[in-house]
């Protein structure tokens, strides 16, 4: 793709970037991979790229659209998407983009720079008595720049919406190397074109994103969930909706179903009872006494039909609940050693149907079949398990997640709620999008990038 060699490509590159570190060899390995790995998915580069400044992300930019080089925007790599995978070209990689720009507390807003921890912005918050409830399951290597980049959403998006909700302004780098801004430390906003959005979600496609201006609120003081336990997978899907209609805003609705709590039922904190095919968590939050009382409705609502409710009262029950949720995605992969975790999302009242419809499907191409994730949102992560040792079961699972596209479309909803497109949903827009529309998102994405060189191939290419 390139036709200078790596060390030449990389001199030149080092130059251009004023000697921020350029890796290449062995020492781009890192950069080749996702949380796709299971699925086999590794990339080839030329070179990573690891600017310290806006300016030298918009020099590397020039210096590759000059030369005709791919750019690879990287954050974290925890994409389920294979978004930051490469296909040769440079990958630009956001780590050393960490500084925080400003903090505001009494204004309730931060600039911060694409390559802070995701979880470093939620303890900044914390430790001032602020909240900032995105809550993406990888926080503790995912990046602010992917979050942006993947508009990412979590458990807490149910209440207090995904990534974009909380932006109120970026600073990116465009096609061939400019630097802008849009937006600000300004809640309001709405002089031009809303180009902020365009940039959330854009999965590297239109630029490289650098820093944002993010919104902030004060903390609430107390979480307390319930979680019950279904027999019937109808009565577990009415009593999302009876959450919905308890009285309060839940913070979050999630569920989980039987094939998944084989995989993580054990080291659930409390004991399991038989025969539930289906977990549902809601929680209330706020002052002390709004979630005392918001879980007593809560606990009202769910209880027709469950064999059992959960009812943690303390902090230290409220942390274990949801440190065994976020274990779940690695309990799901240890089950059989890869899994392939998709994300679609469905209205609600299709919710059952795509719960039933995921583990039918896995019985169709002989993978196992599970799913878990935001009830509330109707966002399934879906899950084919496989052997990945075995190209066979990995084959039948890729077959699976196509059936799983076209479930999600005839249900009405999308082939992504959370992950984005990348390589692995690559082109599948087309399944939900009439021809029109896909020629805007061509021609919107064209006139960004005129030579094509953003992150080719993934999204819609
Ligand atoms: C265990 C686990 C749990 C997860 N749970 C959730 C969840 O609950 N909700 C959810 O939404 N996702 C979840 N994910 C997926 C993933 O964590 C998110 O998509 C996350 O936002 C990716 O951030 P990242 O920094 O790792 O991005 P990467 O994987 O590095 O990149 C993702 C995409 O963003 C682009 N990109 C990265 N940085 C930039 C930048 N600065 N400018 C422009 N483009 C950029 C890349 O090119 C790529 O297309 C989970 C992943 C794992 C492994």
């Amino acid at each position: 793709m390139i036709a200078s060699k790596p060390n030449s490509l990389a001199s030149a590159l080092r130059a251009a970037v004023q000697d921020d570190p350029v890796l290449v060899g062995e020492q781009v390995s890192p950069y080749l991979t996702d949380a796709t790995e299971a699925q086999a998915l590794s990339g080839t580069a030329e070179a990573v790229v690891l600017p310290s400044s806006t300016e030298a992300v918009a020099a590397a930019m020039t210096w590759c659209y000059e030369h005709g080089v791919p750019i690879v925007p990287r954050g974290g790599g925890t994409g389920y998407a294979g978004g930051c995978v490469p296909d040769g070209g440079v990958v630009l990689a956001t780590d050393r983009l960490r500084a925080i720009r400003s903090f505001e507390p009494l204004l309730w807003r931060a600039e911060l720079e694409a390559g802070i921890i995701t979880r470093d912005l939620q303890r900044l918050a914390r430790e001032n008595g602020l909240y900032y409830p995105v809550d993406p399951g990888a926080a503790e290597q995912s990046q602010l720049g992917g979050n942006i980049a993947t508009n990412a959403g979590g458990p807490h998006a149910f209440k207090y919406g995904v990534t974009g909700a909380w932006v109120m302004g970026l600073e990116a780098v465009i096609p061939p190397g400019e630097p802008i801004r849009v937006g600000g430390p300004i809640r309001k906003d709405v002089a031009g074109y809303d180009l902020r959005s365009l940039l959330v979600g854009s999965e590297g496609t239109l630029g490289v994103i650098t820093s944002a201006h993010f919104r902030l609120i004060p903390a609430v003081e107390r979480r307390l969930p319930v979680v019950a336990f279904y027999e019937e997978l109808s009565a577990g899907c009415r009593a999302v909706t009876a959450a919905m209609a308890s009285g309060i805003v839940p913070a979050a609705i999630e569920y989980l179903d039987a094939p998944v709590l084989q995989a993580c039922g054990a080291s659930f904190p409390e004991r399991l009872p038989d025969r539930t095919e289906l977990v549902v968590i809601a929680e209330a939050d706020g002052s002390a006494a709004e979630a005392e009382l918001g879980q007593a409705q809560l606990q009202e609502a769910m209880a027709p039909g469950a064999l059992e409710l959960h009812v943690p009262r303390s902090d230290r029950e409220t942390a274990a609940l949801w440190r065994w949720r976020e274990g779940v995605g690695i309990a799901v992969d240890g089950l059989k050693g890869g899994k392939m975790s998709e994300d679609i999302a469905v209205p609600l009242d299709r919710l059952q149907e795509a719960i039933e419809g995921t583990v039918e499907i896995g019985t169709r191409h002989g993978v196992e079949a599970g799913s878990w994730g935001h009830a509330g949102d109707g966002n399934l992560h879906s899950t084919f398990m496989f052997d990945r040792c075995d190209p066979d079961q990995l084959g039948r699972a890729h077959a699976a997640a196509e059936d799983l596209f076209e479930l999600a479309t005839e249900l009405g909803g999308t082939i992504s709620g959370e992950h984005g497109i990348g390589v692995v949903k690559a082109g599948q827009l087309r399944r939900q999008w009439e021809q029109p529309a896909i020629e805007l998102h061509r021609r919107t994405r064209e006139l960004f990038d005129p030579a094509g060189l953003m992150n080719p191939g993934k999204k819609e290419p």
